[in-house]
């Protein structure tokens, strides 16, 4: 099965019933009227830059020409190779996943996240298939306050509750309020997400010896996700990968 079937299937298999009487069918790309709620219409569909084999096993960047041998590492990950063992997106941060991203962070929908989140376990079954928790990213109370839910709690929730495994949005803590990573340069997001994470301590045994899937809405260099995987083996997991939405970038080489 490709990743674009996988994905595909996956959106198909949405409820519909209970959702389609709280919101309208729109699509969750640009809010325009579409058969199915949670699903795309043909537009944002075909403008969705699905990530495909071949990919490098540790980022999850896709590689613009097929090798044809494997496992393939790409430049990036032999010269600085990350925190977390391996990392997969749906779909490369551009114009459509971008929106997604955007309306999932700052509109309260909840058939978006589910949506999303099928996705994300479409594309990441590999991962969810060695995983035996789901930990999202946290925000940092200020910022939780003042967005008042977060997107990656959200997405994890599907995710886990759609494999069937435990479901720990308290494990990990943001105990520094970081400074947004937008515009900085890749040692700059690493130094000003240094030390942002820690386990709670009182949770610890909830991931300790643990095989943790990290869940984020959008990686852009892998510091945040680099962070809170570092975090996460401090605290004892045994081992994080790491699934997002959305992968920044283009491709691996
Ligand atoms: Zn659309």
């Amino acid at each position: 099965m490709t990743a674009f079937e996988a994905v595909a299937s996956a959106l198909r298999g949405l409820p519909r019933g209970a959702l389609s009487l709280i919101y309208p069918p729109t699509c969750s790309g640009c809010g325009g009227a579409t058969a199915d709620p949670g699903a795309l219409c043909p537009a944002c569909w075909s403008g969705l830059r699905l990530i495909e084999e071949p990919l490098c096993q540790r980022f999850g960047t896709p590689f613009a020409v097929d090798l044809g041998v494997g496992p393939l590492l790409s430049p990036r990950a032999i010269a600085e190779p990350p925190v977390f063992a391996r990392a997969r997106a749906v779909a490369l941060y551009d114009e459509v996943a971008r929106r997604l991203v955007h309306r999932l962070k700052y509109e309260d929908r909840l058939d978006l996240a589910g949506a999303m989140g099928r996705m994300m376990a479409a594309s990441g079954r590999v991962l969810i298939a060695d995983a035996e928790c789901v930990v999202p990213v946290p925000l940092h109370r200020w910022r939780l306050w003042r967005r008042r839910f977060n997107q990656a709690a959200l997405l994890g929730r599907v995710i886990a509750g759609g494999a069937g495994l435990p479901f720990e949005p308290s494990a990990l803590v943001r105990v520094r309020a970081t400074r947004s990573q937008v515009g900085l340069s890749r040692a700059a997001r690493a130094e000003n997400l240094s030390g942002a994470f820690r386990v709670a301590e009182a949770q610890a045994h909830r991931i300790r010896g643990r095989r943790v899937l990290l869940i984020d809405d959008v990686m852009t260099t892998g510091a945040t996700g680099n962070a809170a995987a570092r975090a996460l083996l401090r605290g004892g997991a045994a081992s994080v990968d790491l699934l997002t939405f959305a992968l920044v970038g283009d491709t691996a080489g």
